[in-house]
Protein backbone atom coordinates (compact mmCIF):
# COMPACT_ATOMS: atom_id res chain seq x y z
CA UNK A 1 0.00 0.00 0.00
CA UNK A 2 1.66 3.09 -0.72
CA UNK A 3 0.87 6.38 1.50
CA UNK A 4 0.65 9.77 0.94
CA UNK A 5 0.52 12.80 3.12
CA UNK A 6 0.41 15.65 0.85
CA UNK A 7 -2.03 16.58 -2.26
CA UNK A 8 0.45 17.08 -4.87
CA UNK A 9 2.09 13.49 -4.49
CA UNK A 10 -1.53 11.57 -4.52
CA UNK A 11 -2.38 13.95 -7.54
CA UNK A 12 0.85 12.69 -9.39
CA UNK A 13 0.16 9.49 -8.35
CA UNK A 14 -3.39 9.16 -9.78
CA UNK A 15 -2.97 10.75 -12.44
CA UNK A 16 -0.07 8.54 -13.40
CA UNK A 17 -2.79 5.46 -12.76
CA UNK A 18 -5.27 7.48 -14.62
CA UNK A 19 -3.39 7.62 -17.46
CA UNK A 20 -2.57 3.62 -17.85
CA UNK A 21 -6.87 3.46 -17.44
CA UNK A 22 -7.41 2.31 -14.23
CA UNK A 23 -10.62 3.32 -12.48
CA UNK A 24 -10.25 4.66 -8.69
CA UNK A 25 -12.57 3.94 -5.82
CA UNK A 26 -12.73 6.25 -2.89
CA UNK A 27 -13.44 5.49 0.83
CA UNK A 28 -13.28 8.49 3.11
CA UNK A 29 -12.63 7.78 6.80
CA UNK A 30 -11.59 9.14 10.13
CA UNK A 31 -9.56 6.09 10.96
CA UNK A 32 -10.31 4.14 14.04
CA UNK A 33 -10.68 1.48 11.46
CA UNK A 34 -13.44 -1.29 12.14
CA UNK A 35 -15.19 -4.05 10.30
CA UNK A 36 -18.15 -1.52 9.14
CA UNK A 37 -14.64 0.77 7.13
CA UNK A 38 -13.63 -2.32 5.79
CA UNK A 39 -16.85 -3.84 4.40
CA UNK A 40 -16.48 0.00 2.20
CA UNK A 41 -13.22 -0.85 1.41
CA UNK A 42 -14.12 -4.58 0.15
CA UNK A 43 -16.97 -3.03 -1.41
CA UNK A 44 -14.50 -0.58 -3.58
CA UNK A 45 -12.37 -3.59 -4.29
CA UNK A 46 -14.81 -5.43 -6.24
CA UNK A 47 -16.21 -2.28 -7.87
CA UNK A 48 -12.46 -0.69 -9.44
CA UNK A 49 -9.41 -1.21 -10.09
CA UNK A 50 -7.81 0.66 -7.51
CA UNK A 51 -8.81 1.91 -3.66
CA UNK A 52 -8.10 5.04 -2.39
CA UNK A 53 -8.62 5.34 1.38
CA UNK A 54 -8.23 8.72 3.37
CA UNK A 55 -7.92 8.87 7.11
CA UNK A 56 -8.54 12.83 7.98
CA UNK A 57 -10.04 13.28 11.85
CA UNK A 58 -11.60 16.54 10.18
CA UNK A 59 -11.25 19.06 13.30
CA UNK A 60 -14.07 21.42 11.44
CA UNK A 61 -17.07 19.02 11.47
CA UNK A 62 -16.73 18.41 15.19
CA UNK A 63 -19.27 20.64 17.03
CA UNK A 64 -17.78 19.31 20.31
CA UNK A 65 -13.99 20.30 21.32
CA UNK A 66 -13.81 17.24 24.09
CA UNK A 67 -15.28 15.04 20.85
CA UNK A 68 -12.71 15.93 18.37
CA UNK A 69 -9.85 15.28 21.46
CA UNK A 70 -10.93 12.33 22.66
CA UNK A 71 -11.68 10.63 18.95
CA UNK A 72 -10.25 7.55 18.84
CA UNK A 73 -7.02 7.59 16.57
CA UNK A 74 -4.72 3.72 15.88
CA UNK A 75 -2.34 4.80 13.20
CA UNK A 76 -0.49 1.57 13.20
CA UNK A 77 -3.85 -0.85 13.20
CA UNK A 78 -5.26 0.94 10.54
CA UNK A 79 -2.33 0.48 8.43
CA UNK A 80 -2.61 -2.71 8.72
CA UNK A 81 -6.29 -3.40 8.61
CA UNK A 82 -5.65 -1.87 5.30
CA UNK A 83 -3.05 -3.27 4.10
CA UNK A 84 -4.73 -7.05 5.06
CA UNK A 85 -7.47 -5.74 2.98
CA UNK A 86 -6.14 -4.90 0.10
CA UNK A 87 -6.20 -1.14 -0.18
CA UNK A 88 -3.78 0.06 -2.89
CA UNK A 89 -3.62 4.18 -1.72
CA UNK A 90 -4.01 5.24 1.96
CA UNK A 91 -4.51 9.58 1.40
CA UNK A 92 -3.05 10.19 5.33
CA UNK A 93 -2.88 14.62 5.51
CA UNK A 94 -2.47 16.42 8.52
CA UNK A 95 -4.53 19.57 9.32
CA UNK A 96 -2.72 22.29 8.03
CA UNK A 97 -2.66 20.42 4.45
CA UNK A 98 -5.84 20.42 4.49
CA UNK A 99 -6.62 23.27 5.25
CA UNK A 100 -3.73 25.70 4.85
CA UNK A 101 -6.25 28.85 5.48
CA UNK A 102 -8.86 29.23 7.73
CA UNK A 103 -11.61 27.63 5.97
CA UNK A 104 -15.17 29.51 6.15
CA UNK A 105 -17.20 28.51 3.42
CA UNK A 106 -21.14 27.97 3.87
CA UNK A 107 -23.06 25.30 2.37
CA UNK A 108 -26.65 25.55 1.84
CA UNK A 109 -28.12 22.22 1.95
CA UNK A 110 -31.70 23.70 2.67
CA UNK A 111 -33.59 21.61 5.06
CA UNK A 112 -31.31 18.86 5.02
CA UNK A 113 -28.84 20.99 7.28
CA UNK A 114 -31.60 21.83 9.51
CA UNK A 115 -33.42 18.84 10.58
CA UNK A 116 -32.44 15.65 12.89
CA UNK A 117 -28.51 15.56 13.16
CA UNK A 118 -28.21 19.13 12.09
CA UNK A 119 -30.88 20.54 14.90
CA UNK A 120 -28.00 18.83 17.13
CA UNK A 121 -24.65 19.44 15.68
CA UNK A 122 -25.30 23.36 13.69
CA UNK A 123 -22.23 23.20 11.61
CA UNK A 124 -21.39 19.62 11.56
CA UNK A 125 -22.53 18.62 7.67
CA UNK A 126 -21.11 22.10 6.84
CA UNK A 127 -17.87 20.75 8.15
CA UNK A 128 -18.49 17.53 6.11
CA UNK A 129 -19.12 19.24 2.94
CA UNK A 130 -16.03 20.76 2.86
CA UNK A 131 -13.44 18.17 3.61
CA UNK A 132 -15.88 15.50 1.42
CA UNK A 133 -15.48 18.10 -1.40
CA UNK A 134 -11.96 18.95 -1.20
CA UNK A 135 -11.01 15.35 -1.34
CA UNK A 136 -13.12 14.68 -4.25
CA UNK A 137 -11.49 17.15 -6.28
CA UNK A 138 -8.29 15.90 -5.09
CA UNK A 139 -8.59 12.11 -5.81
CA UNK A 140 -11.52 12.44 -8.65
CA UNK A 141 -12.32 9.11 -8.10
CA UNK A 142 -15.25 7.26 -10.62
CA UNK A 143 -16.96 5.99 -7.24
CA UNK A 144 -16.91 6.94 -3.84
CA UNK A 145 -17.99 4.85 -0.93
CA UNK A 146 -20.64 6.07 2.46
CA UNK A 147 -22.35 4.03 4.75
CA UNK A 148 -25.57 4.54 5.12
CA UNK A 149 -24.84 4.16 9.32
CA UNK A 150 -24.75 7.98 8.59
CA UNK A 151 -28.30 8.48 6.84
CA UNK A 152 -28.12 12.05 6.49
CA UNK A 153 -24.44 12.41 6.09
CA UNK A 154 -25.16 10.43 2.91
CA UNK A 155 -28.01 12.67 1.81
CA UNK A 156 -25.96 15.43 2.04
CA UNK A 157 -22.95 14.16 -0.03
CA UNK A 158 -25.82 13.16 -2.51
CA UNK A 159 -26.61 16.94 -2.01
CA UNK A 160 -23.32 18.50 -2.62
CA UNK A 161 -22.22 16.20 -5.80
CA UNK A 162 -25.31 16.82 -7.41
CA UNK A 163 -25.58 20.40 -6.41
CA UNK A 164 -21.63 21.41 -7.96
CA UNK A 165 -21.67 18.71 -10.67
CA UNK A 166 -19.19 16.78 -9.16
CA UNK A 167 -18.54 13.74 -11.57
CA UNK A 168 -18.63 10.68 -9.21
CA UNK A 169 -20.79 7.70 -8.29
CA UNK A 170 -22.02 8.05 -4.57
CA UNK A 171 -22.34 4.16 -3.55
CA UNK A 172 -24.22 3.71 -0.26
CA UNK A 173 -23.27 0.82 2.03
CA UNK A 174 -25.38 -1.14 4.38
CA UNK A 175 -24.58 -0.98 8.03
CA UNK A 176 -22.05 -3.01 9.28
CA UNK A 177 -23.05 -4.62 13.13
CA UNK A 178 -21.43 -6.73 15.84
CA UNK A 179 -23.07 -9.64 16.81
CA UNK A 180 -25.21 -7.95 19.35
CA UNK A 181 -26.88 -5.77 16.81
CA UNK A 182 -24.42 -2.43 18.37
CA UNK A 183 -23.42 -0.69 14.79
CA UNK A 184 -20.03 -0.34 14.70
CA UNK A 185 -18.53 2.68 15.60
CA UNK A 186 -15.36 4.51 16.16
CA UNK A 187 -16.84 6.08 19.18
CA UNK A 188 -17.59 2.49 20.64
CA UNK A 189 -14.20 2.19 21.63
CA UNK A 190 -15.24 5.02 24.52
CA UNK A 191 -17.71 2.91 25.79
CA UNK A 192 -17.34 1.56 29.09
CA UNK A 193 -17.40 -1.96 29.83
CA UNK A 194 -20.94 -1.44 31.43
CA UNK A 195 -22.16 0.91 28.42
CA UNK A 196 -21.14 -1.16 26.09
CA UNK A 197 -22.72 -4.29 26.98
CA UNK A 198 -26.59 -1.85 27.42
CA UNK A 199 -25.43 -0.22 23.88
CA UNK A 200 -26.82 -3.19 21.85
CA UNK A 201 -30.32 -2.09 23.10
CA UNK A 202 -30.50 0.86 20.63
CA UNK A 203 -30.58 -1.26 17.73
CA UNK A 204 -33.11 -3.55 19.48
CA UNK A 205 -35.39 -0.38 20.05
CA UNK A 206 -35.34 -0.06 16.34
CA UNK A 207 -35.95 -3.50 15.43
CA UNK A 208 -39.29 -3.13 17.37
CA UNK A 209 -40.05 -0.27 16.47
CA UNK A 210 -39.79 -1.32 12.62
CA UNK A 211 -42.37 -4.10 13.97
CA UNK A 212 -44.77 -1.75 16.06
CA UNK A 213 -44.75 0.52 13.19
CA UNK A 214 -47.28 -1.47 11.04
CA UNK A 215 -50.03 -1.77 14.14
CA UNK A 216 -49.73 2.15 15.61
CA UNK A 217 -49.46 5.83 14.89
CA UNK A 218 -45.93 7.66 14.83
CA UNK A 219 -46.75 9.66 17.95
CA UNK A 220 -47.41 5.84 19.31
CA UNK A 221 -44.77 4.82 18.47
CA UNK A 222 -42.15 7.78 19.78
CA UNK A 223 -43.78 8.07 23.01
CA UNK A 224 -43.06 4.04 23.22
CA UNK A 225 -39.37 4.44 21.88
CA UNK A 226 -39.03 7.32 24.79
CA UNK A 227 -40.39 4.72 27.40
CA UNK A 228 -37.56 1.90 26.38
CA UNK A 229 -35.05 4.36 27.24
CA UNK A 230 -36.16 5.63 30.31
CA UNK A 231 -35.62 1.99 31.48
CA UNK A 232 -32.18 2.80 31.77
CA UNK A 233 -30.76 5.45 33.38
CA UNK A 234 -27.16 5.74 31.25
CA UNK A 235 -29.19 6.33 28.06
CA UNK A 236 -30.09 9.86 26.97
CA UNK A 237 -32.06 9.86 23.94
CA UNK A 238 -31.38 13.20 21.83
CA UNK A 239 -34.02 12.48 19.16
CA UNK A 240 -35.86 9.30 17.53
CA UNK A 241 -37.58 10.42 14.58
CA UNK A 242 -39.73 8.75 11.06
CA UNK A 243 -38.35 10.38 8.38
CA UNK A 244 -39.03 9.94 4.04
CA UNK A 245 -36.11 7.52 2.77
CA UNK A 246 -35.54 10.50 0.03
CA UNK A 247 -36.06 14.17 1.72
CA UNK A 248 -35.26 13.02 5.30
CA UNK A 249 -38.79 15.25 5.51
CA UNK A 250 -40.67 14.17 8.96
CA UNK A 251 -43.36 11.42 8.50
CA UNK A 252 -46.22 11.99 10.20
CA UNK A 253 -48.50 9.14 9.83
CA UNK A 254 -47.23 5.53 9.23
CA UNK A 255 -49.80 4.86 6.42
CA UNK A 256 -49.17 1.51 4.66
CA UNK A 257 -47.17 2.07 1.38
CA UNK A 258 -45.37 4.79 2.77
CA UNK A 259 -41.62 3.97 3.20
CA UNK A 260 -39.72 5.68 6.06
CA UNK A 261 -36.21 5.68 8.14
CA UNK A 262 -36.43 5.48 11.87
CA UNK A 263 -33.47 7.86 12.61
CA UNK A 264 -32.12 7.90 16.27
CA UNK A 265 -29.28 9.84 18.14
CA UNK A 266 -28.72 8.93 22.16
CA UNK A 267 -26.21 9.48 24.82
CA UNK A 268 -24.64 6.62 26.62
CA UNK A 269 -22.91 8.33 29.10
CA UNK A 270 -21.07 10.81 27.53
CA UNK A 271 -20.39 9.09 23.93
CA UNK A 272 -23.10 10.20 21.50
CA UNK A 273 -24.22 7.42 19.04
CA UNK A 274 -26.37 7.19 15.96
CA UNK A 275 -28.23 4.27 14.30
CA UNK A 276 -31.42 3.78 11.98
CA UNK A 277 -33.40 1.76 10.59
CA UNK A 278 -35.71 1.61 7.39
CA UNK A 279 -39.09 0.32 7.42
CA UNK A 280 -39.91 -0.49 3.93
CA UNK A 281 -43.17 -1.46 2.97
P1 LIG B 1 -16.07 7.60 9.89
O1 LIG B 1 -14.67 7.11 10.02
O2 LIG B 1 -16.90 7.35 11.11
O3 LIG B 1 -16.15 9.02 9.39
O4 LIG B 1 -16.75 6.72 8.77
C1 LIG B 1 -16.22 6.63 7.46
C2 LIG B 1 -17.22 5.96 6.57
O5 LIG B 1 -17.51 4.66 7.09
C3 LIG B 1 -18.56 6.71 6.51
O6 LIG B 1 -19.06 6.64 5.19
C4 LIG B 1 -19.42 5.93 7.47
O7 LIG B 1 -20.81 6.02 7.17
C5 LIG B 1 -18.91 4.52 7.24
N1 LIG B 1 -19.22 3.67 8.38
C6 LIG B 1 -18.93 3.92 9.68
N2 LIG B 1 -19.41 2.94 10.46
C7 LIG B 1 -20.03 2.06 9.62
C8 LIG B 1 -20.73 0.83 9.82
N3 LIG B 1 -20.92 0.31 11.02
N4 LIG B 1 -21.22 0.19 8.73
C9 LIG B 1 -21.06 0.72 7.49
N5 LIG B 1 -20.40 1.87 7.24
C10 LIG B 1 -19.90 2.53 8.29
Amino acid sequence: MKIFKTIPEIKNHLKELKKEGFSIGFVPTMGALHKGHISLIRKACLGNDKVVCSIFVNPIQFTNKDDLLKYPRKVDSDFQMLRENNCDILFFPDTKEMYPEVEDTIYDFGHLDNILEGKFRPGHFNGVAIVVKKFLEIIEPDKAYFGKKDYQQLAVIQALVKNFNIPVEIIPCPTFREDDGLAMSSRNLRLSENERSIAPHIHKVLLQAKTKAATITAEELKTWVISEFSKYHEFKLEYFELADPDTLLPVKSLKKGQNCIALIAVYLGNIRLIDNIEIFY
